[in-house]
């Protein structure tokens, strides 16, 4: 989509540091980081948010899964632990309306059962 921000980086339009790419999935640093480590995971099909990527063609959700899963194995963090977090819509904080999944880690993390 050409007003997308992660569709820009996707196409190399607007910059960003990459740090996995596939043939589906793109994985980048987030600009804001909320953790030590701070990810952003995206398909390169755009969608805009978990409930239509589901709809449209969830076997994307896989890709990045998938993507998620090596990244995390190559870099050590599924060893020391990570969290995967996709927010829809504004009571879920969503500002980015290309589909994308946060892999935070790199320390221990609060909220959620901490
Ligand atoms: P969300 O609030 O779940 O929609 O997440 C959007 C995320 O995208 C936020 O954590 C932002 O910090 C991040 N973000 C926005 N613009 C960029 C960018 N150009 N490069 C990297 N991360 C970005
Ligand atoms: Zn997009």
């Amino acid at each position: 989509m050409s007003d997308c921000i992660f569709c820009k980086i996707i196409n190399n339009e607007i910059p960003s540091t990459k740090i996995y790419e596939d043939e589906f999935v793109i994985g980048f640093k987030d600009l804001n980081p909320l953790a030590k480590e701070h990810y952003l995971f995206i398909h390169r099909e755009h969608s805009k948010n978990i409930n239509e990527i589901s709809d449209s063609d969830p076997a994307q959700l896989s890709d990045v899964f998938k993507a998620i899963s090596t990244f995390t194995k190559d870099s050590g963090l599924a060893e020391t632990g990570f969290r995967v977090v996709t927010n829809q819509g504004a009571n879920g904080g969503q500002t980015v309306f290309h589909t994308h999944f946060h892999v935070l880690g790199g320390e221990v993390l609060g909220g959620f059962g901490s």
